[in-house]
């Protein structure tokens, strides 16, 4: 605790350093990494993009990976905002358009990063409780709100929310910006993006970080109606004008024309988590039903901090979180089929030495 920080920085906690270690064959299922590489034409376009031109700013507006973003979801380009990864974009569009009137509401269960932004920016926020079965309880979302922010499929979960049940909370809060936070909607839930068209209250967050395999590059963006796009704009101008290094713009741009090598790598994951998921079950593991790159687990006779320690002595990382309703519960990211392999080969040699 320095002096120097002021009160909101007091409340701060740093990012676990033990997410991201470097071991020798280490398997990292623990931070929702693709296991497979990005696209070769987003090498070659990176591999453009550091050439003499390096010395010149970038488009401070990103033009042309906003109008690459717009064709391939139907829309134009003032309906478009890029940030350095969906984190940015999401801060932004918390600082913007969330009031503080009232508390922001997201559920018990969802992305770690909502709150902290809600304690950076000071705005008040409620956590509404999942249903029981971990769905997403769309009538607890009623009364005055500051604005909405649900990530689908949820964060930790990996349940997706029906378009019918967002287009519900869209409509009964006309006044608030809803944030749809579609970070894992690639791998098998349906995208909200086609209701920005008739709801001017709705913000959808995308990540080039996980179905594009391309967390390193560090791009997210957000589509909406040209009024929340431009608060958007307003807050980035105000902090850096210049959030996506040319490479960064040049690597996305490919990345997104690039349809084939998503529509490949994400099937491969998808089939790979379809795979996993019954041999999990026979070692007696609860799964959640995901639409995601990761599963969340559970077992009956183990607590999952156990689990998750012998895991690690075993160079394993799983996620064991702290959020409260799920603190008995691993999250799983979903690797190559070999990886997948190793984890249950590993899985069933730790429950049998200690059942
Ligand atoms: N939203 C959700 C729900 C996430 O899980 C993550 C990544 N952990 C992000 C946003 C941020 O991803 P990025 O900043 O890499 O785009």
């Amino acid at each position: 605790m320095s002096r120097f920080w002021n009160r909101r920085v007091r409340a701060l906690h740093p990012y676990v350093p033990g997410e991201q270690p470097r071991l020798a064959n280490l398997l990292k299922l623990n931070t929702n990494e693709s296991p497979y590489g990005p696209s070769p034409k987003v090498l070659e376009a990176i591999r453009d993009a550091a050439s003499d031109d390096l010395r010149l700013y970038p488009d401070p507006t990103a033009a042309d990976l906003r109008d690459t973003i717009a064709t391939r979801f139907g829309t134009t380009a003032d309906r478009v905002f890029v940030g350095n990864g969906s984190d940015e974009v999401l801060a932004h569009a918390f600082r913007a358009l969330f009031h503080d009137g009232a508390p922001v509401l997201f559920s018990d269960v969802t992305y770690g990063f909502y709150p902290v932004y809600c304690g950076l920016f000071e705005q008040p926020f409620r956590h509404i409780p999942l249903n029981d079965d971990f769905t997403i309880n769309i009538d607890a979302y009623t009364g005055d709100c500051g604005g909405i922010a649900v990530a689908n499929p949820n964060a930790n979960t990996g349940i997706a929310l029906p378009l019918d049940q967002i287009e519900a909370l869209l409509k009964r809060h006309p006044d608030r910006t809803v944030i749809i936070d579609e970070a894992y909607v690639d791998f098998g839930a349906q995208s909200a993006i086609e209701l920005t068209h008739r709801h001017d209250n709705l913000l959808v967050v995308q990540t080039l970080s996980k179905s594009y395999a391309l967390a390193g590059l560090r791009v997210g963006f957000a589509i909406g109606s040209p009024e929340l796009i431009e608060g958007l704009i307003r807050v980035k101008d105000s902090f850096n004008s210049y959030p996506l290094s040319r490479p960064a713009q040049a690597g996305a741009i490919a990345a997104i024309q690039d349809a084939d090598w998503l529509a490949d790598i994400t099937a491969r994951l998808v089939a790979s988590r379809d795979r996993l998921v019954p041999q999990l079950q026979n070692l007696g593991f609860q799964v959640l039903p995901s639409c995601a790159n990761f599963i969340l687990v559970h077992h009956p006779e183990h607590k999952a901090g156990a689990i998750a320690a012998a895991l690690r002595e075993r160079a394993i990382l799983v996620r064991h979180l702290s959020t409260p309703r799920i603190q008995d519960w691993l999250r799983i990211s979903i690797g190559t089929d070999d990886a997948c392999t190793r984890l249950t080969d590993v899985l069933r040699d730790i429950l049998s030495s200690r059942s």
